[in-house]
């Protein structure tokens, strides 16, 4: 069995549709499990759908409606006349989501709504390939990912029950999927009261994963836009060159610092179960892709990442005592009660700096937290992060830095070389 994995960008319209159905078919389908995101840019719009939602906004209709004639443009051109016959439930799924967010009770939580809005994003697109796929006669069973992948309640980034994901994965799904072609949703799991979880933005390769560990796949492929893994991202860098083979470390750091291409947490799964992973391009798939496995060499040429829309927080003790384990400790149970990730962090005796994303102000209610304690923090905005995974320091990569901006951190790790940059 082989795990095939599907991005927005790859049903973004009815062509991406058909040729996603096409690279389905090219393969051996009936031994085939398919992860496919939800549409184009979906996601985003039901994350505004949420906000509008939360905060009682009338653009809620608005932005409801757009989903729904985006979603019934491409139902049309796929199916014409027939579109009724084929794909009933796309309805019945912008029915309940209608009513899902019409129903104040649900919000008070901004991650729980958040997880029960933005997985129909998923369900929508799954439903309307696999009626694709059975329009084509390519016989396919559709399957509510929520029934497998099942996480604890940490909404937004929910964490995966592996022992319960395990057991009902080989008892209910492998049987399926030994024989037939099963099309699924990634980035969603259920919680421990049946409600829907997701695993946070750009999950789905790491659902891929899960599903490939788990159902012992012979391979996961990644299906993208892009011929492979790149040593750098072309819209930012000149020169750059396609990965031919990574090995799992390198993707684990090279995802870890953000190299967008694959979900940092994919690897780990795949690493455990010695499962290749295969990143290629849907739009010429003769080409060969990077191979990600411990069976080649590691990568030899250094890949550049550069993160945009920084902040570093600088922390120290309002009287100037050192930064000592017990702020420490203080420091990182509220980051992990705000679910914020620090990319790279220093430390001198007197101060702590912390650089991290600058996603939808979730800095601020760390601010409040640490500042009623007897912690001082300020704030560094509008930073990059560049990383130089397996760096060759010569003078022209030096240059090139300086072009980005000022050096105010410089971290070398061994394989890597970090800049935050102003
Ligand atoms: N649809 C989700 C997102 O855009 C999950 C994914 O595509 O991996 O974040
Ligand atoms: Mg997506």
């Amino acid at each position: 069995m082989k795990i095939y994995k599907f991005g927005g960008a790859s049903v973004k319209d009815a062509s991406g549709v058909q040729n996603v159905a096409q690279i389905i078919s090219a393969g051996n389908p009936a031994q085939l499990l398919v992860v496919i995101s939800a549409m184009g840019k979906t996601t985003n719009a039901l994350e505004s759908l949420v906000d509008a939602c939360f905060h009682k906004k009338n653009t809620l209709h608005e932005i409801l409606s757009n989903l729904r004639n985006s979603h019934q443009s491409i139902i049309n051109e796929l199916f014409g006349e027939t579109a009724l016959m084929w794909v009933n439930e796309v309805e019945n799924l912008f029915l309940e989501l209608e009513c899902l967010v019409d129903n104040e009770n649900l919000q008070d939580d901004y991650d729980f709504l958040y997880d029960q809005v933005v997985v129909y994003g998923e369900l929508i697109s799954t439903r309307i390939v696999s009626a694709y796929l059975l329009s084509q006669g390519i016989r396919n069973q559709w399957v509510d990912s929520r029934n497998f992948i099942l996480t604890n309640d940490r909404y937004r980034d929910a964490r995966v029950d592996w022992t319960d994901t395990e057991r009902v994965v080989t008892n209910r799904l492998l049987p399926l999927a030994q024989k037939n072609l099963i099309i699924t949703q990634g980035f969603m799991g259920k919680g421990p009261k049946g409600e829907s979880t997701t695993l946070g933005r750009e999950g789905s390769d790491y659902s891929a994963a899960i599903f490939g560990k788990l159902l012992h796949a012979e391979s996961v492929t990644i299906w993208k836009d892009v011929e492979g893994v790149m040593n750098a991202d072309p819209k930012k860098f000149p020169d750059t060159q396609k990965i031919d083979h990574l090995t799992y470390n390198d993707a684990i750091e090279l995802a870890y610092y953000g190299a967008s291409v694959i979900h940092p947490k994919t690897i780990q799964p795949l690493k455990a179960a010695n499962i290749p992973l295969f990143v290629k391009s849907f739009l010429n798939i003769d080409l060969p892709g990077t191979m990600v496995s411990d069976s080649g060499a590691p990568v030899s040429v250094p890949c550049k990442i550069l993160k945009e829309d920084q902040l570093m927080l600088c922390i120290s003790t309002k009287d100037f005592n050192f930064i000592a384990e017990d702020n420490l400790r203080e420091i990182f149970a509220v980051f992990s009660e705000n679910k914020i990730r620090v990319n790279i962090m220093q430390n001198s005796a007197i101060q702590l700096r912390c650089v991290i994303d600058n996603k939808e102000n979730r800095h601020q209610p760390l601010l409040q937290a640490l500042s009623n304690s007897n912690l001082e923090i300020d704030v560094i905005e509008g930073l990059k992060l560049l990383t130089i995974y397996k760096p060759t320091v010569n003078e022209k990569e030096a240059e090139n830095i300086h072009g980005l901006g000022n050096i105010l951190v410089q971290q070398n790790t061994g394989s890597a070389m970090h800049y935050v940059l102003r």
